[in-house]
């Protein structure tokens, strides 16, 4: 077993700032097995990307930036993987379980017939095995699962749940080559459009999250407007939640009754069939926290609640918990906070 590998996943030529996290979390395994860091960055930029490695605790890098490599497409992807791994025997190979994270691993670990841990929110080592802790049954249950044998093992990390960790360390880059052929990849990319503006809930560290409750904004539509409903929560959503996102550095998110109503697009969702965040901050307004909410967001550090009913499930998961209407609550927050903020 020589080595814990990271996957660092790239875009446009840039490092996701998350897989920074994965090198924190692969450097404890790194230590604790005495065997070196290694990031495997393939694509556009790669050779740069991975001095930047460098900076977060990788000791060598593996990488490809062959044209096949960018786009990021599975097959060439996994099979240069698959070869790595059955060439290399690394102790582990890890990645932020991101969609690409995690098609990778999965099917890197089958083709090597190799163990999968995944959506990992903890990491221990113990002898030779790797202890893991894993959200089941959306995140209401934790359980434990360790590596056995000497296989190399396959773990997705959830993002935010590892700190990076920014320590100058000298890297020893290796270039590698691809393992397919363009005319080996039966995926074709004709046209690639990026979100580009669009919202990283992944990433922030403070969500300010709108429900269903969002439509019971005391405004009134402006004539001839379709329908009042929706225009009254869209406002809701632009007028009084972005501008406390705003004021805290954060994101919009929301529920799926709200996504699903038409108030905001789906790229901000929250929950079972949505994104998983973790932020320091998360702040729920008029949102009941039904369970396939919470299983998106139950992991946040700080969980602030705003709702007109006393009862709703949301407070029980809440630190902090505030009984009333948010069209009063919020912009009496955010004004207080822009003034204590000095913004
Ligand atoms: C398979 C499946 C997958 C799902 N996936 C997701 C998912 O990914 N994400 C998700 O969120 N849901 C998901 N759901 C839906 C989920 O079950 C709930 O229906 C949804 O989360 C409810 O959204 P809500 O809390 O905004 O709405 P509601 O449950 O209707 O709650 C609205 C809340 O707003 C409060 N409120 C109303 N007006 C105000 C006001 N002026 N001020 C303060 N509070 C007010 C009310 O008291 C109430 O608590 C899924 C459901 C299924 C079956």
């Amino acid at each position: 077993m020589s080595a814990i590998y990271v996957f660092i996943e790239t875009f446009a030529g840039k490092a996701l700032p998350t897989s920074w996290e994965a090198l924190g979390a692969g450097k404890s395994l790194a230590d604790a097995f005495s065997v070196p860091l290694t990031a495997l960055i393939f694509g556009e930029n790669a050779t740069a990307i991975a001095q930047e490695a460098g900076q977060y605790g990788a000791q060598a890098a593996l990488v490809c930036e062959d044209p096949t490599l960018t786009p990021y497409r599975l097959e060439p992807y996994s099979a240069l993987l698959t070869q790595l791994v059955t060439t290399h025997q690394p102790k582990a190979v890890l990645a932020i379980a991101t969609h690409a994270g995690r098609e990778l691993l999965a099917s890197s670990a089958a083709d090597t017939d190799s163990g999968m841990l995944s959506e990992v929110i903890d990491l221990a080592v113990d002898g030779s095995a790797i202890h893991v802790t894993r959200p089941v049954y959306a995140g209401k249950l934790l359980s434990e699962a360790m590596s056995a044998g000497n296989g190399p093992v396959f773990i997705t990390l959830r993002g935010r749940a590892f700190k990076a960790n920014p320590i100058n360390t000298a890297i020893t880059i290796t270039t590698v080559h691809p393992a397919l052929s363009e005319d080996q990849i039966k995926t074709k990319i004709e046209s690639f459009e990026a979100e580009v503006g669009k919202v990283n809930l992944s990433d922030a560290a403070i969500i300010v999250s709108g429900g269903r409750g969002m439509a019971n904004n005391p405004k009134d539509a402006p004539a001839g407007v379709a329908d009042a409903a929706i225009w009254k929560a869209q406002d809701g959503f632009s007028n009084v939640l972005q501008p406390l996102a705003d004021v805290l550095g954060g994101a919009v998110g929301a529920s799926r009754a709200a996504v699903d109503a038409g108030y905001i697009p789906y790229a901000h969702q929250v929950g079972q069939t949505g994104k998983t965040v973790a932020p320091d901050l998360y702040i729920a307004c008029a949102i009941s926290g039904a369970i396939q909410h919470q299983a998106g967001m139950r992991t946040s550090k700080v969980i602030v609640a705003i709702n007109k009913d006393g009862e709703a499930p949301i407070f029980k998961m809440a630190r902090y918990g505030l009984v009333g209407d948010v069209y009063k609550i919020i912009p009496a927050l955010t004004a207080e906070l822009k003034a204590r903020l000095g913004k």
